[in-house]
């Protein structure tokens, strides 16, 4: 990288990453960390290869708040680091782990809610504009969701009964699926 911002960025995040490893106890751990950006991930934040300690982000956070990307790079570290310190055994977002985001601040979700992505995740955005029609019944209440309006569905249950089973359809916001890291 030769552009001066993106090293003094680089930088920044590594002394983060320096910052998170004294407090677990594993003091210059940042240096076996290999940290890339890549523009692969579309709704995913972060991935990460504890056993050698390769953290992949995902690009459009270094676009986004400050605090998203900080949680994305200490989530994933904080893998290599139980990696590290209690080697395959714990599960990945199990109590080993919850500790060393509790101790690096940060409240230990494995997931970071949707609304948080919101025009952050490209991908996330596009759903979210596309939106679902719900195909509801106005007798029983039941209902479907599609991506389309489909005008020929008929509620099964009320035509049982005798009734015509006509929806009513609305369009609604896309899911507020919650992203993923992993
Ligand atoms: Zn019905
Ligand atoms: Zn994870």
């Amino acid at each position: 990288m030769c552009d001066p911002s993106d090293s003094k960025f680089e930088a920044g995040l590594n002394s983060q990453l320096a910052g998170w490893s004294v407090l677990w106890g594993l003091p210059g751990f940042e240096k076996r960390l290999e940290l890339t950006f890549s523009r692969r991930f579309r709704i995913s934040l972060g991935r990460c290869a504890s056993a050698v300690g390769e953290i992949r982000l995902a690009a459009f956070l270094r676009e986004g708040p400050a605090e998203l990307l900080t949680e994305a790079l200490c989530h994933e570290a904080a893998h290599a680091a139980v990696h590290a310190l209690h080697g395959r055994g714990p599960k990945p977002h199990g109590r080993e782990w919850k500790e060393l985001m509790r101790v690096a601040g940060f409240e230990p979700r494995a997931r970071i809610p949707a609304i948080l992505l919101e025009g952050v995740a490209p991908a996330l955005q596009t759903e979210r504009a596309r939106g679902v029609w719900v195909h509801r019944c106005p007798v029983c209440h039941a209902s479907r969701t599609a991506r389309t309006r489909v005008s020929r569905w008929r509620c099964s249950n009320c035509r049982k009964n005798g009734l015509d089973g006509r929806l009513i359809v609305t369009r609604v916001d896309g899911p507020a699926s919650a992203e993923g890291m992993s």
